[in-house]
């Protein structure tokens, strides 16, 4: 049945989050069902325990160092016997037949006018109070020494003790395993350690429609991404992952996945099918997993107010948000709280640093929002590029540096606005090469030498006029550009101001897609392809988004005319084809190289020209004399052809 248009499903979806709980709302419910509770421990050799909270103090059960040993090469002596001795006065002590090394337990006493040859690390001999560095001393015939300096007692000689005592609490439970932890450790003979067990946390992705990755991709399905992403930010915080799959939105499928995970763990999290819709079941399986049950569905988060917290006759159980970076910030902020204190450990502590905002943001009042944020270098300062594609984007994730939060009260964060972006990495690398504007994959062909010459090349990809803007202001180096200008009827050059420099690129032929071998369109000029499909009212056409310049090219072929698929306006390239090959639409407009990829037959219309606008008073930077290099060299060329574009 059509769960959609299901009566249950209308009926049920009156009653969706109708108490939306703020986000520290829901995560004190979810802590306070939760904590405090016993942390299960487990012994572990110090090689495994890096990482792990200690359930224990470890105590010193030996001195550390064990006896009083010298710490440099030289002679143990008597101060008292060198009390007297100077430049003026130079005293002479006899050499004990025994060379202390290390490791070697002495046998002689130094007696009074006596002195043993000790090395760094040998254990002091009775009677000895002091070392004579070697350097201090001059040999008389192998048998004894010559000595023009007093000994202050103790001098050079690290007692018993000294470093770590015995009995001394060494580290403290709760402290995190790292290698200082585990020199501290070895240093005392200590070769396992007590620490907080690993929560193991199940993950159960949902949804029909996923695939594993490595599987073979089927109509109208898509790859399981937060199975992958969670498992990974569980290893990540202290968590042991244990992935079951992704089950089918089959109650009783599922039902039986969730009591098995959740018994084989100790944390169950699921991704998908939060809502309250019929379709969406697992919020109903968890009220009879266990008590107290649900503690809070509806988090006033954006992305993420769907997310729905669980504890289950102690277990944590979670919800997340299906879409891929809905569930990602949903579990940074709220779960991995709660995991790290389950696993023992500290709550993360991420870098933050301070950007300019270049363009408004708009927000939800109501709704904390997260933003995610690429960093460029400014004039004055950092600057942050919101990289958001909307919540069923994974590449804003990867692309991102960090991101920033506007506040539930904020109905948006205002162009200029310094903001506190939390980092994604430990660092900030501000990449050398800022490019914004128009995305191509010719580009990407292009700075692959200067990434392999280490250089860190960032593309953000706004559009072309959204790349001009950012241009103007000067916030990149380049920014990719593709616009025709209709008066003169030529591409790029007068959209440049003052301060820009235009730079050729490349060309992009543009032209009609078809499915090979439609009758409709193969073998015909473009002008004909179009007459031919509006001659026929059950071709469907896709077309662009206004303000590309392919829409352009489009209106000029309809002439006015306004076909079935005319108000489907995808935003790139890409989806244009897509939607030809999966038999959506029957034409539309693309490149060349998009087309063919997609195995589309392919009439060339007109060239496009993919152009830079080089913001001028950055010509000079190294970064940008490589990508000028790169875009000249016969390496570019080479790639940009065999691609399907035409470098100029
Ligand atoms: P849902 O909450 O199940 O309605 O899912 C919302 C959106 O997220 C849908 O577009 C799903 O296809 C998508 N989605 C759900 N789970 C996953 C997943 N594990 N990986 C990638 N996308 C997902
Ligand atoms: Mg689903």
């Amino acid at each position: 049945m059509d769960k959609l248009s299901s009566p249950n499903r209308a009926g049920t979806g009156q009653e969706q989050f109708l108490t939306i709980l703020s986000r520290d709302d829901a995560l004190a419910r979810f802590e306070a069902a939760l904590f405090p509770r016993a942390m299960a421990s487990v012994r572990r050799p110090l090689s495994a325990a890096i990482g792990l909270a200690l359930a224990q103090d470890v105590v010193a059960s030996i001195d550390v160092p064990p006896f009083d040993r010298s710490n440099v090469d030289g002679f143990a002596v008597r101060s008292a016997d060198l009390a007297a001795a100077s430049e003026a006065v130079p005293l002479r002590l006899v050499l004990n037949e025994e060379v202390i090394a290390c490791g070697t337990a002495p046998s002689r006493s130094v007696l009074p006018g006596t002195a043993t040859t000790i090395a760094t690390g040998g254990p002091l001999p009775r009677g000895a109070d002091a070392v004579m560095m070697v350097e201090h001393t001059q040999p008389i015939d192998g048998r004894a020494i010559e000595v023009r300096r007093a000994a202050a007692p103790g001098q050079f000689v690290a007692y018993a003790g000294s470093d770590i005592a015995r009995g001394e609490v060494v580290l403290r439970a709760g402290g995190v395993v790292g290698s200082r932890e585990v020199g501290m450790c070895a240093a005392c003979g200590v070769a396992e350690v007590s620490v907080v067990r690993k929560p193991r946390v199940s993950v159960i992705s949902t949804g029909d429609e996923l695939v594993q990755p490595g599987e073979p991709l089927r109509p109208a399905a898509i790859y399981d991404t937060n199975g992958a992403i969670v498992c990974a930010a569980i290893d990540e915080n202290g968590g042991e992952a244990v992935f079951a799959g992704a089950i089918a939105d089959d109650e009783a499928e599922l039902e039986a996945a969730m009591r098995a995970a959740l018994m084989a763990s100790d944390m169950l999290v699921l991704s998908g099918g939060t809502s309250k819709g019929a379709g969406d079941v697992s919020h109903r399986i968890i009220e009879r997993l266990g008590k107290p049950g649900i503690v809070a569905h509806g988090v006033a988060l954006k992305p993420g107010k769907p997310l729905c917290l669980a504890v289950c006759d102690g277990k944590p159980v979670v919800i997340l948000p299906g879409f891929p970076t809905s569930a990602m910030f949903t579990f940074h902020d709220m779960i991995v709280p709660v995991l790290r204190r389950m696993a023992g450990l500290p709550p993360r502590a991420d870098a933050k640093v301070t950007a300019k905002i270049p363009v408004r943001i708009a927000s939800e009042l109501g709704r904390a929002e997260f933003v995610m944020v690429s960093l460029v270098e400014g004039a004055d300062g950092l600057i942050a590029y919101p990289s958001g594609k909307g919540s069923g984007a994974i590449t804003s994730f990867a692309q991102a540096d960090g991101f920033l939060k506007i506040d539930a009260l904020a109905d948006q964060m205002p162009s200029g606005a310094q903001a506190e972006v939390t980092l994604f990495t430990p660092h900030v690398r501000v990449p050398d090469l800022v490019i914004v504007g128009s995305h191509c994959t010719g580009l990407d062909l292009v700075i692959a030498p200067l990434a392999e010459a280490g250089l860190l090349v960032r593309t953000i990809a706004v559009g072309s006029l959204g790349g001009l803007a950012a241009a103007k202001r000067g916030e990149c180096d380049l920014a990719p550009i593709h616009l025709f200008d209709e008066a003169s009827e030529t591409y790029n050059m007068s959209f440049l101001v003052e301060g820009l420099e235009l730079i050729p690129g490349w060309r992009r032929m543009q032209g009609i897609v078809f499915r090979a071998g439609d009758a409709r369109f193969e073998g015909l000029s473009a002008q004909a392809a179009v007459q031919s499909a509006l001659a026929d009212p059950a071709c469907i056409m896709v077309n662009r988004n206004q303000g590309a310049g392919t829409r352009i090219l489009i209106d000029r072929l309809l002439a006015g005319a306004r076909p079935d698929g005319y108000w489907n306006q995808p935003r790139s390239h890409n989806a244009v084809a897509a939607a030809v090959a999966q038999r959506r639409a029957d034409w539309g407009m693309t490149i060349a190289p998009v087309a063919h990829a997609a195995g589309l037959g392919f009439i060339s219309f007109a060239e496009e020209h993919y152009d830079f606008a080089l913001v001028a008073a950055r010509k000079q930077r190294p970064a940008v004399r490589a990508f000028l290099d790169a875009l000249a060299s016969d390496r570019s060329r080479a790639a940009l052809e065999r691609a399907g574009f035409n470098k100029v």
